[in-house]
């Protein structure tokens, strides 16, 4: 089958960077020969982004816009760019310069060529402030670390996808930068190139240390949901049982020394250690099983299944 390729670039507050990302980018895709399209994400601009945007687009018919009715954030606007994207390759970049388009022809090279299902950009050679170059390598182990993926730099957006995987996704807070790792644990091949990035030179950064705890917590998140998904009574379960057993040998042996010893309770605190231990686990307990329940009705809607299917040979 024949490629189409679809661009997906979110902006947020880039009035000063559509027209150069636009001429970039277009002298990139017109040298490759491969029918395409440009999807701009407005996601709610409080500037002349949206206009830049319409004034491209009644030149190149080739330009789809998607204004969001306010700011909702990175990840909601790469989902509503795979919602709408038609190609069978997507590429999403930012739109502040600091992607090079240059480098999507290796990106797609390497999905079509090497049958990756991801390719993500790895910013060797990063050229942004201090602190977050090492905030960000902080973040990068620990990502490792948690989610087992392997690639150097997940928060890196210029990537390139299959159609597939993309279908397979859903985005919201600050979840853009576990793609990878969301797709590696699916089963997709994910593989990652060098690329180039340069300064920031027009708007400025929407990073924040609002934005760095929610990406935190949401680290949190898709590493539990990633080990526990299909069995969350493991976790709360096996912890309940644990603590609930300790508990419940720890009254035992307080019943036994109450009613053989004639020993009191009350200024005991191994009696309230005991207690607490029985009641929390049995609460686990129940949380697992709750848990189950829960993931029953996640799985039980429509489409979403434990498992992808990647060719069924009869
Ligand atoms: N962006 C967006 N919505 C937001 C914040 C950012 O669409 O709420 C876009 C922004 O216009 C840019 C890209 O996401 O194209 C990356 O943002 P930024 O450059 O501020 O992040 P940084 O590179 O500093 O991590
Ligand atoms: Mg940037």
């Amino acid at each position: 089958m024949d490629s189409t390729l679809s661009i997906i670039i979110p902006a947020y507050n880039e009035e000063d960077n559509i027209d150069p990302v636009y001429r970039d980018l277009s002298s990139v895709l017109i040298g490759l020969g491969i029918p395409y399209e440009i999807l701009l994400i407005d996601d709610g601009s409080t500037d002349q982004t949206c206009q830049k945007m319409k004034s491209l687009q009644l030149r190149d018919n080739s330009i789809r816009i998607i204004k969001f009715r306010k700011n909702f954030g990175q990840s909601a606007a790469l989902q509503a760019g795979f919602d709408y994207a038609t190609g069978t390759i997507i590429v999403t970049m930012d739109s502040d310069l600091q992607n090079d388009p240059r480098d999507i022809p290796a990106l797609i090279e390497k999905i079509e060529r090497e049958d990756f299902d991801v390719v993500c950009g790895w910013r060797y050679n990063r050229q942004d402030p201090v602190f977050k170059k090492i905030f960000s390598k902080m973040a990068n182990s620990l990502r490792k670390f948690l989610t087992k993926e392997t690639i150097h730099d997940s928060g890196c957006t210029l990537r390139s996808y299959r159609r597939e995987c993309i279908e397979d996704l859903e985005l919201y807070g600050e979840l853009h930068r576990y793609i990878p790792a969301m797709l590696q644990w699916k089963g997709y091949r994910v593989g990652e190139i060098k690329v180039n990035h340069r300064e920031r030179t027009h708007g400025s950064s929407k990073y924040s240390w609002k934005r760095l705890t929610k990406g935190f917590l949401d680290l949190i998140v898709i590493a539990f949901w990633q080990k526990y998904s299909v069995r969350p009574m493991h976790i709360f379960g096996g912890f309940g049982f644990i603590l609930a057993t300790i508990g419940f040998f720890i009254s035992l042996y307080l019943i036994f020394e109450r009613l053989f010893l004639n020993m009191g309770l009350t200024e005991r605190p191994l009696f309230l250690v005991g207690f607490f231990m029985l009641v929390v686990g049995i609460q686990f307990i129940a949380l697992g099983i709750l848990a189950d329940i829960l993931l029953k009705i996640y799985y039980g809607q429509k489409e979403r299944k434990p498992y992808r299917v990647d060719k069924i040979l009869k």
